[in-house]
């Protein structure tokens, strides 16, 4: 499945064609033998398991879901896991390669890995996705475990799926596993900080590439496509340090409020609404007008594929701070760069959630909880330095702040694999 689409037709986005091409570039880029690039490229391992649940109604359906591991040469397997109607082998794939990359990106000691089940979860009642949950951490349940492979929030999911994860494993096991999940509540080994940390590490990518290019935070117009976790939490987080939030699409539609929108008053209208649709004063716009809606920053914080070809000819600002998981196809990312559209790339603009679960992880590990000061302190500290790192290779490289991410990624997996060897 790795070098062929498996199930995307020939004229759709294939994510995974994707990431294997921007590694493969980047492998040459950094001098990489060839099989040393197809070492990296190919996902370690693959796990595709059968679903069956038992529906409120007593029938049984069966959902399809999946676990891949794609490279765990610098430590255990680390990415979250989604549930949406769109989730198959080539999209979790991509993932897993993206989490190896944005792992090595911040420099924290994991592998990457990815996992989803292709269902529509709005579609379930509380105990399906319960037992859903339960059935899928089950039969993936082999693969993962602290020191293997540990699974996370990600698309729909939450720290109520991570919950159960986390009880269903300790249960096979016969003892407590609270470092098996990240993005758990509090109450079972969660850490401060963890909600919002990946909306913290964009707001400081956002920070870090304004200084870099001189601008000034408070001229800064943004739109952000989704008002989910990350999203929602940005709003205040961008609000807060001066710019100003100028447009707002979910699924249901896109809010254009040139004076800027009120994190207090769209949260307010969102818990009754339900979505940002009907903002008090908002300018509606059409789905196809939200990018060109006048912004100087944009940031994708919902599905992957988002930012096309044409998406990018007609997108007004002149910065994208990718939020979401692969936000930006192969041709939209030539068109921005023709456009001299600086794109701070997912792998480093959305690391903020993996650093938050790593330190939560760590002090799972160790059983000893840190407050939220310290937290705050070293995913700041991580993320800026991480910043730091790509611009300078960006810049030596002379290549997109995405070609350098990637580089930066590549090199260290390169150097672990290199080092440990080959077994046998
Ligand atoms: N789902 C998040 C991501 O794509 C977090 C993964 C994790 O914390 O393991 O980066």
């Amino acid at each position: 499945m790795v070098t062929q689409p498996e199930q995307a037709k020939p004229h759709e986005f294939n994510p995974w064609l994707r990431v294997a091409s921007l590694i493969e570039t980047a492998g040459h880029q950094l001098g990489l033998a060839d099989d040393m690039i197809q070492r990296i490229i190919q996902p370690e391992r693959i796990l595709e398991v059968s679903v069956p649940v038992r529906m409120d109604s007593g029938r049984i359906q069966m959902f399809t879901g999946w676990r891949i591991q794609h490279d765990t040469s610098r430590g255990p397997g680390k990415g979250g896991i989604r549930f949406h109607p769109s989730v198959n082998t080539d999209e979790i794939a991509a993932l897993s390669a993206d989490m190896s990359i944005k792992c090595a990106v911040v420099n924290i000691p994991y592998g990457g890995a990815k996992g989803g089940v292709k269902v529509d979860p709005e579609a379930l009642s509380r105990s399906e996705l319960e037992r859903l949950t339960r059935r899928y951490a089950f039969s993936i349940a082999p693969m993962i475990g602290p020191d293997r492979d540990i699974p996370a929030p990600d698309i729909n999911t939450d720290f109520q799926v991570m919950s159960w994860i986390m009880d269903t494993v300790s249960m096979l096991r016969g003892h407590n596993m609270p470092g098996v999940v990240t993005g758990k509540p509090l109450s079972i080994g969660g850490t401060l900080g963890h909600a919002g940390a990946t909306s913290l590490g964009v707001t400081i990518c956002a920070a870090a590439i304004l200084e870099r290019l001189g601008r000034p935070m408070n001229e800064q117009r943004v739109i952000i496509q989704g008002y989910g976790k990350v999203g929602a939490p940005l709003v205040k987080l961008l609000s807060d340090r001066g710019m100003k939030v100028v447009g707002i699409s979910d699924v249901h539609g896109a809010i254009h409020v040139p004076e800027g929108i009120s994190y207090s008053i769209l949260a307010k209208h969102f818990a009754e609404a339900h979505t940002v649709v009907g903002y008090p004063g908002a300018l509606h716009v059409g789905a196809e007008e939200f990018w060109a809606i006048p912004s100087d920053i944009a940031i994708p914080a919902a599905l992957g594929g988002v930012i096309t070809e044409d998406v990018a000819e007609v997108l007004s600002a002149s910065i994208v701070i990718e939020a979401a998981n692969g936000p930006t196809t192969g041709e939209g990312a030539a068109v921005l760069a023709r456009r001299g559209i600086q794109a701070v790339p997912d792998v480093l603009a959305n690391a903020g959630g993996v650093v938050a679960s790593y330190f939560e992880w760590a002090q799972d590990l160790q059983g000893f909880m840190w407050e939220r000061e310290l937290f705050t302190q070293r995913l700041e500290k991580t993320m800026s330095d991480a910043f730091k790192y790509v611009w300078q290779r960006h810049l030596e490289l002379n290549v997109t702040l995405r070609e350098a991410a990637i580089a930066v990624g590549v090199e260290r997996i390169a150097e672990a694999t290199e080092v440990r060897g080959l077994f046998p």
